[in-house]
């Protein structure tokens, strides 16, 4: 069966894209820690992140370097954190979390509830910066 990520890369569920190209996909978590929280998947299908072959691993990296360039110009952080987890859904990600201060990294805090209106307001902005 196809994981949620694979049935939002196929459109099959709805998202607040950032970025895409052939082989991977960006979009906002739904739960951000942050407003321009985003997660970065590639659209092969593996578990786990080290399970990817290399270039595919490389590549992902890449892309989010450029993603992350994205969410810096568009949301103003000091840097943007890189953290893989990936308990919850079996799908290799990155997250890409905007940061000022160390404690915006806490994944035990409440997270942001946005309505649909300021998580296309985001996505747009990510998606139109350099
Ligand atoms: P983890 O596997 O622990 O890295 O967590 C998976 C992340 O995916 C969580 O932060 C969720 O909020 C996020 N997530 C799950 N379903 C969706 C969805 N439909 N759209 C956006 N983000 C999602």
């Amino acid at each position: 069966m196809a994981t949620i990520f694979t049935k939002i890369i196929r459109g099959e569920i709805p998202s607040y894209k950032v970025a895409e190209d052939e082989n991977y996909y960006a979009f906002l978590d739904i739960n951000p820690m942050a407003e321009g929280h985003t997660l970065v998947v590639p659209k092969k299908e593996v578990d786990y992140i080290f399970d990817l072959d290399p270039d595919t691993l490389g590549g992902m990296m890449r892309f989010a370097q450029q993603a992350a360039g994205k969410i810096k110009n568009a949301m103003g952080c000091k840097r943007v954190a890189v953290v893989v987890l990936g308990l919850e859904v079996p799908h290799a990600h990155i997250h890409l979390i905007p940061l000022n201060r160390e404690s915006d990294i806490d994944f035990r805090k409440p997270k942001l509830k946005l309505s649909p209106e300021r998580f296309t307001e985001i996505a747009d902005k990510i998606a139109g910066a350099q």
